[in-house]
Formats: structure tokens, C-alpha cells, sequence
């Protein structure tokens, strides 16, 4: 489901029916965006924001995006069917009465309830976990303490093409050759023992000028991807990696250029409550990490996934995780709309809801 594909605009409806099934109030945007709303019986509470993306990779898995809608929408669903007194949601399918005719003016009524950020008070993100740590640790679900800042830059090397077998070693100025023992530095300045856990980084992709065996490359290009939870630690990366490459293309008498192609800052969730739970950093850019900038909080639970392996069509979530954390996410939004964050029978009543809903959502996915 790339982007505006015939694919990626049919899980857009069908995510808006999933949502007025249960019970919101739902709508799609003109960039694709789909909204589901519903509304506690109690006025002037703030929002709560449940948020997942559902465009997925070329040849990606079913759970990347997939599963965060679907644990959210199993969660508001159990909610719903568990209704505690005092607590009570308008769910008024607009979108059906629309067609009815009940709504005098429906894309007026759909712009009234476009969320102003000032009346989110948080931003939530279910995400499979993408990496190994939780599996390894023997848990299902953790809390993500903060999202790993990033770095992208592409390194250009210029040397001079020539003849492999014609122009001698001494002399040559071979981008290639170059751009190897950058490659090396890169991973070499990155495992240094002050960054041990807290610093990574790849290079991925590499191109090279003309690329045939029996030519020096003239031109050899490679990217370079940093990440830290802290913005120091990659800033520090980043300048010793130009000063790396500074003194070797001087060297080896090759010039060198790095041109910087993206940053993002690293953001910290909420600490509220993360001293009592299975605590990770994600190293993953997340939908979270842009949110972050209009909204006061965000939180994000990853679900444990096997073998770490993400962004391919081998992902997979055990069901039984997927239930977890759909009954964590309906505990922790008990909590939110019913004030202080509760224990004992209605957080079970709910968890035992989400089970039952959970297991009717396994077949979707
Ligand atoms: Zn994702």
C-alpha cells in the first residue's frame, strides 16, 4: 500500500467502516489521513489521540502500521462494549446519517470536528517493536521511552578514472578505495565504548562511478545513517565523522563533499509511570516523532515481534501479543476518561473484552 495506490485508498475505506463500526464518527481527509472520533459524555475533556500509519513498505510485512490501527480500534471497541458507569461515549455514525439526509450540511459538520491540538492532550502509537530486544527479554509489550534522533548524509568522493591495468598503484586517486576506508572509519568512530547502546550507525547503499572491473572509479558515492536518543551523542558522530573524512580525502588527494539530506531530533515520551514497566528506546523514525511537535505528550507500546524482523513479508506477531496489548491500551484509556488510572474488576472486565475482541480481529489480520 504505497501511497495513493488503488490499494493504499481501499484500506482507507476500509479502516473509515472498521471505525463506524465502532461507534466514531469518521471521515478521510484531502491528504488520506483517515479520522475516527468519538466523544465522551463528559465535556471539556481533552482528547486522547490514537495514531498509526497504514501505507506500508514495497514488500513489507502485515503488522508494520496494520497492527497499531487495529489494536486501537479493538481497544475503543472494548471500551464500548464494557460501558462503566458514569462513563459513557455519543457515538452518532455521522457518516450514515449523511447519506440519510440527516445532516443539513455534512462537510460542515465534518470540519466541526477536526481536532484542534490544543485539545489533544496526548499522543498514543502501537507499533510492532522492529528489532529483537522484547523477544529476547521474554515480554510482549514494553513502553518506549524515547525515539532515536537521526542523520542522513550522502558522502560524494571525486577521484580520477582511469585504466586498471595501465596507471600504477602509486599516483592513483581511486574514489573507490577511498570511500572503503570511510566506510570502515564510519563503523569504527560508532562502536567507540562512550556510545556503547546509545549510538548507531549504517551505511547502506553505495554507488559507484562507472562500476566495471577494470576501471579505477572516478566517482563513488555512499550514504551514512546516524541515530542516537541524544542529540549530543549524534551531533559528536556527525563532527567526527566530517573531520574523518576531512583528513583521509586529503590523504589520499581526492575531494570530498557531504551533503546533509535529513535531521530529526530525538524525542522523549513521557516519563509518567515508566519505572513500573518493560522500558525501550526505539531506534525506528515513528509517526510519534513529527506529532511530538504539536502535542504535549506522546507515548508509544511496542509489541514483541519474531525474531525482530520487520519491513518484510516474514514479520510476524504472535496472537497472544496482540491481545496484550490491545487490554494494556484499553486499561490505559480507562484510566485517561475515567480519571485516576484504575485497578482492579473494570480494568479486568475490559482486559477480558479486548481478549474476546483481539481474537475476532486475529482472521483480519
Ligand atoms: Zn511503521
Amino acid at each position: 500500500r504505497t501511497f495513493f495506490s488503488p490499494a493504499h485508498r481501499r484500506a482507507a475505506e476500509q479502516i473509515k467502516a472498521w471505525m463506524q463500526d465502532c461507534g466514531m464518527e469518521s471521515w478521510i481527509d484531502v491528504v488520506g489521513n483517515v479520522h475516527g472520533r468519538i466523544k465522551a459524555s463528559r465535556d471539556g475533556t481533552q482528547a486522547v489521540l490514537l495514531g498509526s500509519h497504514y501505507d506500508t513498505v514495497l514488500d513489507g510485512g502485515a503488522y508494520d502500521g496494520a497492527l497499531g490501527i487495529i489494536v486501537g480500534l479493538a481497544a475503543v471497541k472494548s471500551m464500548l462494549l464494557t460501558e462503566m458507569e458514569g462513563v459513557r461515549f455519543q457515538s452518532t455514525f455521522l457518516g450514515s446519517r449523511a447519506v440519510e439526509g440527516g445532516v443539513a450540511d455534512p462537510q460542515a459538520a465534518v470540519a466541526a470536528l477536526a481536532l484542534d491540538p490544543a485539545s489533544i492532550s496526548e499522543y498514543i502509537e502501537v507499533h510492532i517493536e522492529q528489532g529483537p530486544v522484547l523477544e529476547a527479554r521474554g515480554l510482549p509489550l514494553g513502553v518506549v521511552a524515547g525515539i532515536a534522533g537521526q542523520t542522513r548524509l550522502w558522502v560524494h568522493v571525486n577521484g580520477t578514472q582511469g585504466h586498471a591495468g595501465t596507471v600504477p598503484m602509486r599516483g592513483r586517486r581511486d574514489a573507490l578505495a577511498a570511500a572503503a576506508e570511510l566506510i570502515v572509519a564510519v563503523e569504527e568512530l560508532c562502536i567507540a565504548p562512550e556510545s556503547e547502546e546509545n549510538l548507531v550507525c549504517t551505511v547502506g547503499e553505495v554507488q559507484v562511478w562507472p562500476g566495471a572491473s577494470n576501471v579505477i572509479s572516478g566517482h563513488t558515492g555512499f550514504s551514512v545513517d546516524i541515530r542516537s536518543k541524544t542529540d549530543q551523542m549524534r551531533n559528536l558522530a556527525v563532527a567526527r565523522l566530517l573531520q574523518a573524512v576531512e583528513t583521509t580525502c586529503k590523504r589520499r588527494d581526492v575531494a570530498c563533499k557531504v551533503n546533509r539530506k535529513h535531521d530529526a531530533a530525538a524525542v522523549l515520551s513521557d516519563p509518567e509511570g515508566l519505572e513500573s514497566v518493560p522500558v525501550l528506546v526505539s531506534g525506528a523514525g515513528h509517526d510519534a516523532m513529527a506529532i511530538a511537535e504539536a502535542i504535549p505528550k506522546m507515548g508509544m507500546m511496542f509489541v514483541r515481534c519474531r525474531g525482530g524482523v520487520s519491513h518484510s513479508p516474514l514479520e510476524h506477531v504472535e496472537p497472544e501479543d496482540v491481545t496484550a496489548s490491545t487490554a494494556a491500551l484499553a486499561a490505559y484509556l480507562w484510566g485517561r476518561v475515567a480519571g485516576p488510572m484504575l485497578t482492579g474488576p473494570e480494568v479486568q472486565e475490559s482486559a477480558a473484552a479486548a481478549d474476546t475482541e483481539a481474537s475476532n480481529v486475529r482472521d483480519e489480520l
